[in-house]
């Protein structure tokens, strides 16, 4: 049998795999078992974010793999408490809780988040308003909170106390707020699975101003958009505001797995021993991978990353075939008049990968892709839209 093969027989049906089984690479270049080469603008979900097998991550995974794999979170161990220092004098976040993935650091916002509510405000105001086209993880609950009615389908009842606004629609965000007792809002900045869009500056300051003026947690899902991946550490910062938690994990390991929820003032001493724990969160060796990655993202590469941004956004603007372009940094979304899925598969074939979102094809490629590599990617899917 091949791995294919293998794969459908044993492997429960939950993901239709594109036809391609990846083995190796090299930074952006990566290949199938055949030993085609394809240029990789999907990095595993806005995860491989300095791309495949680069040198100072795995020798800081190595390394921390000599000495210990797993403490449990019974012992103190090094990594774990220098990545959460790093993180919090990176951000001005006062404490983090690790856990490994985006849906369990969101888990651990809302918990955080009806405490809040519970302390300042009574036990009843638990409700918690997130985005239309939001997505924030499959668990049930950040199912629930997730402001797509499709992933809702064959498993209600949903977690209780989620209300869902339509994005950059200040107006009912402010009506959702005062007909329901809430304890925060929760949003992402570029609605990444929604289809790859940026909030407006504008509409996010008014939500920060009006999440101060009602005393509600304003929680921030940099699940995908966090990490240099905007252009800046946390795309927040680029809008000028100060949430109150911010979750983040995708690229934060470096294609390992872990999840960070970072507590600000407000809520640094929301939890007390007890309240929230994980048996992996915060694994040495993921933490170590997360702390390279980290020191890594400074100001020239997040420099480096606009200027990779300005230039897909110049080329795929306007060009024949292409409706729209939108997102942030290296997280972009290309509306195409052909079907989004026939352009991801041509592309495909001549040796670009990328992925989709709703109806667009989505680029997030390496903070470090070469410009080369890059140019020769984007020149194929510019061609493959003209089509
Ligand atoms: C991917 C994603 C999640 C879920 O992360 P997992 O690691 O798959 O649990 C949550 N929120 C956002 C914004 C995401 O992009």
């Amino acid at each position: 049998m091949t791995i294919k093969e293998i794969d459908k027989q044993y492997i429960a049906n939950t993901y239709a795999r594109f036809d391609l089984q990846l083995v190796s690479g090299k930074g952006s270049l990566v290949y199938d078992e055949t030993g085609k080469e394809y240029i990789d603008l999907g990095t595993g979900i806005a995860v491989n974010g300095f791309g495949v097998g680069d040198t100072a991550w795995k020798e800081a995974v190595i390394a921390q793999l000599d000495k210990i794999q797993h403490t449990s979170n019974l012992y103190y161990s090094e990594p774990c408490a220098l990545l959460a220092k790093t993180l919090c004098e990176r951000t001005g976040m006062k404490k983090v809780f690790f856990s490994n993935s985006g849906a369990e650091a969101n888990e651990c916002a809302i918990k955080a988040a009806r405490k809040y509510g519970e302390i300042k405000k009574g036990k009843d105001h638990f409700v918690i308003v997130t985005l239309k086209n939001s997505f924030h993880g499959r668990t049930i609950t950040t199912l629930s909170a997730t402001g797509q009615g499709v992933f809702h389908e064959h498993f209600t009842p949903m977690t209780d106390g989620f209300v869902h606004a339509e994005a950059n629609n200040f107006d009912e965000m402010q009506t959702l707020i005062k007909t329901h007792k809430c304890c925060a809002v929760m949003i992402e900045l570029v609605q990444g699975e929604g289809g790859v869009m940026a909030l407006d500056k504008a509409y996010v300051k008014q939500v920060e101003r009006l999440a101060r003026e009602n005393d509600l947690l304003l929680v921030v899902d940099e699940v995908q958009t966090g990490n240099g991946r905007t252009g800046s550490l946390y795309a927040y910062m680029s809008y000028g505001i100060t949430p109150d938690v911010v979750t983040t994990a995708k690229g934060l390991g470096g294609g390992l797995p872990i999840g960070a929820t970072m507590l600000g003032e407000r809520v640094e001493d929301l939890f007390t021993p007890g309240l929230n724990g994980s048996t992996f969160g915060g694994n040495p060796v993921c933490a170590a991978g997360a702390l390279s990655i980290l020191e890594r993202i400074d100001e020239a590469l997040l420099l480096d990353v606009k200027e990779k941004s300005e230039y897909i956004f110049a080329e795929l603007s306007g060009a024949k075939g292409v409706k729209s372009v939108s997102g942030l940094g290296l997280m972009i979304g290309v509306e195409c008049e052909r079907d989004a899925g026939e352009v991801i598969a041509a592309c495909k074939a001549r040796g670009v990968l990328v992925i989709k979102a709703k109806h667009k094809v989505r680029l997030l490629p390496a903070l470090n892709i070469p410009f080369e590599q890059l140019k020769k990617a984007i020149k194929i899917l510019k061609e493959e839209c003209e089509k």
